[in-house]
């Protein structure tokens, strides 16, 4: 399969239209951005890695029952996937209180959190992607209905049930998570995008060494390593 005109260039990857108009190719890119894309960077090989760890963690899903938009890797940075509209919804599941969540509520950093917390942010990065409650969503039209959302929830915290148990027997801890859906033509909710360290944050179980973009957010260097390093414990009989 071949790649047609560009149709989407985001910061992470882009996609390209296919000859068959419900394919489409997503390319992983190198680049780096945190901060609503304040700070930037590159790291070579990263958008290759990517693409096989969000590859094998799809499959992973798949074969539990969650429906994604992959189709098959292509080669080291491109993937087939089905066309869907996007639900301009960043579902984020945590485990573990840092980041965001610390910063806003004043949990202390690290400390596990009694349920997997599911929030909504709005996919916007004119508004810096803010976070929303179900009333919101609706408001904003991003959804139907409330059981739409309600789906999404259950996705999210099955998602992490299924990840967070494969992780933990490679000694990684999956403290939080980002997903996006799409709905396909038929009206099924997709698990689009990706699931890779630029989404996630892994901490080593045993060091609470972070495996993640963290390492590029915070300066902490070797993030082209750690990244390695989670393929490795993923690829790991
Ligand atoms: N995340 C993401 N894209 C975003 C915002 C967050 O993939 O635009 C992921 C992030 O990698 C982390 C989780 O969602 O795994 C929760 O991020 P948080 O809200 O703590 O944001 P941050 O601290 O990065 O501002």
């Amino acid at each position: 399969m071949e790649k047609h005109a560009l149709l989407y260039e985001g910061k992470g990857k882009r996609l390209y239209k296919t000859s068959d108009e419900q394919l489409l190719i997503a390319e992983f890119k190198d680049d780096l951005t945190a901060f609503n894309a304040e700070k930037r960077g590159s790291e070579a090989g990263k958008g290759a890695l990517n693409n096989k760890i969000s590859t094998q963690l799809f499959r992973i899903l798949e074969e539990k029952g969650i429906a994604t938009h992959l189709v098959k890797t292509l080669d080291d940075t491109h993937q087939l996937v089905k066309v869907c509209r996007i639900i301009p919804i960043e579902v984020v599941v945590r485990n573990v209180a840092t980041g965001s969540l610390v910063k806003r509520l004043g949990l202390n950093e690290g400390a596990e959190l009694p349920f997997p917390l599911v929030e909504f942010y709005y996919k916007d990065d004119a508004l810096g992607d803010p976070l929303i409650n179900d009333e919101h969503c609706l408001v904003l039209g991003l959804v139907k209905s409330e059981s739409d959302l309600e789906e999404l929830r259950r996705l999210g915290r099955e998602i992490n049930r299924i990840l967070k148990s494969f992780f933990a027997g490679r000694n990684l801890t999956l403290v939080d998570f980002k997903v996006e859906f799409g709905i396909d033509k038929d009206g099924t909710i997709l698990l689009a995008d990706e699931i890779s360290p630029d989404s996630c944050r892994f901490w080593d179980t045993a060091t609470k060494e972070k495996l993640d973009k963290d390492r590029f957010r915070q300066g902490l260097g070797d993030v082209k390593v750690a990244y390695e390093e989670v393929l490795k414990r993923i690829l790991a009989q």
